[in-house]
């Protein structure tokens, strides 16, 4: 697996600690769009980081932009999360669309303008079921129109373009779905709800009316069942999973520089705390163990470029196993770094918080409801044959 190289490394740490980590609060308190943060990743050019380089892109691969994500995470867990988000929507495009038309401007575009996508799966409806739609593409010649109610939308104000899921006609099953781009210009928002939530506050994920109409290419060709398969549920859980990491990583951080300044205190015997330390670590060296796994089989599979390695039942199960067990550990991990900083920990005003740490775990589980996974799970699990 390539590693993000080390100069990406240095200037991620710095992006981070020199304007995620300094408006990461108030992004927080006033559930605002990471502004500043977003900025200066655009001005690094990373928003096309999973560009190919033949396209103007940083052509990093699947392991790179995970790194990105969970040392991001360290820093501010909102705008890790938004550019998770947006970089599962460019993999969308690059691994099924690439070579066509429309898409192959459209991707130079993004490199040159840097350009934020947002995502509209849930639906008011069908809730978290990213395989049935309600609204439909209603086409008219070489144009279509649209309009989906969607109750969360992250970033969708501040975003550039927009791609949702719908029905591919009005005519056609709700499990018939198909991948559509809007560019900003071509749709109209009109907000019908607000963010006020516990964690990943400055993803503003606000609910929406959304009208668009554009020209049909901008439907992108393959069925919708298997970008997710293929690429938007594997790149969704590996890129997700990595910046859960990197807040876990940085409250276990802050437990440790508890730890030692409280072992200064008593240089005879290390703090009881200590052993909480190492049973904390074990937890977090697993988390990156799964992610480790499972990211090294995707991006095997992404490199052979065999779409038929996806029908098998197994992948796909991993891959959710991940999600579930990710989400878990996070909470897992911050609860027990917040039992070693005590009242510290649970403090909003003190360098030890770990306020926002743990909100945001919570997120983690809901983001596709665990339940829904584990039930598609229980049900290809069953539909293994007996040996
Ligand atoms: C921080 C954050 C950002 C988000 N950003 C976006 C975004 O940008 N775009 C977007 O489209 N969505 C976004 N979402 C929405 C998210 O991905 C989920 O779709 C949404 O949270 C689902 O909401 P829900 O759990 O209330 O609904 P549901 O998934 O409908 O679940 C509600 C309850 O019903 C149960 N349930 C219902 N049906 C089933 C079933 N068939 N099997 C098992 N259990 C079932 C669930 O277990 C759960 O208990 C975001 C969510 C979060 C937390």
């Amino acid at each position: 697996m390539n590693h993000l190289p080390l100069d990406l490394q240095e200037q991620a740490h710095q992006i981070g600690r020199d304007v995620l980590a300094v408006h990461a609060d108030d992004v927080d308190q006033y559930s605002r769009f990471p502004k500043e943060s977003m900025d200066a990743l655009k001005q690094a050019g990373w928003l096309s980081a999973y560009v190919p380089r033949d396209f103007g892109g940083l052509g990093l691969n699947l392991p790179q932009i995970a790194e990105i994500c969970d040392i991001l995470g360290h820093y501010c867990g909102s705008t890790a999360m938004i550019f998770a988000m947006h970089q599962i929507q460019v993999a969308c495009i690059v691994h099924h669309h690439r070579k066509r038309g429309f898409f192959v401007e459209y991707l130079r575009q993004l490199v040159r303008e840097q350009r934020l996508i947002a995502s509209a799966t849930t639906e008011i409806g069908v809730g978290g079921d990213l395989r049935s739609s309600i609204c439909a593409v209603e086409t008219d010649g070489d144009r279509f129109r649209i309009t989906k109610k969607a109750p969360v939308i992250s970033y969708g104000e501040d975003a550039d373009d927009l791609i949702l899921t719908a029905r591919r006609n009005p005519d056609a099953p709700k499990s018939d779905q198909v991948h559509v781009l809007l560019l900003d210009g071509q749709y109209q928002l009109e907000q019908i709800g607000t963010w006020d939530a516990l964690g990943f506050r400055g993803t503003r994920s606000d609910g929406y009316i959304v009208t668009g109409e554009a020209p049909t290419e901008q439907i992108l060709p393959t069925p919708f069942a298997d970008i997710l398969s293929q690429t938007m549920h594997p790149f969704a859980h590996i890129t997700w999973s990595s910046l859960w990491a990197g807040i876990a990583a940085d409250a276990v951080d802050k437990a440790r520089r508890f730890v030692k300044k409280e072992a200064k205190r008593n240089l005879d015997m290390p703090p009881i705390s200590a052993i909480r330390l190492g049973e904390v670590d074990t937890v977090l060296q697993t988390l990156r163990h799964n992610i480790g796994q499972c990211m090294e089989e995707y991006q095997r599979m992404i490199d052979e470029d065999d779409a038929n390695a996806f029908t098998q039942f197994g992948f796909g199960i991993r891959i959710n196993n991940l999600k579930i067990s990710s989400s878990e550990l996070i909470v897992d991990i911050v609860g027990k770094a917040m039992l070693i900083c005590g009242i510290s920990g649970y403090r909003n005003d003190s360098e030890f918080s770990l306020c926002r740490h743990i909100r945001d775990a919570y997120g983690a589980a809901l983001m596709v409801n665990n339940d829904r996974i584990m039930l598609h799970n229980a049900t290809l699990l069953l539909m293994h044959k007996d040996r």
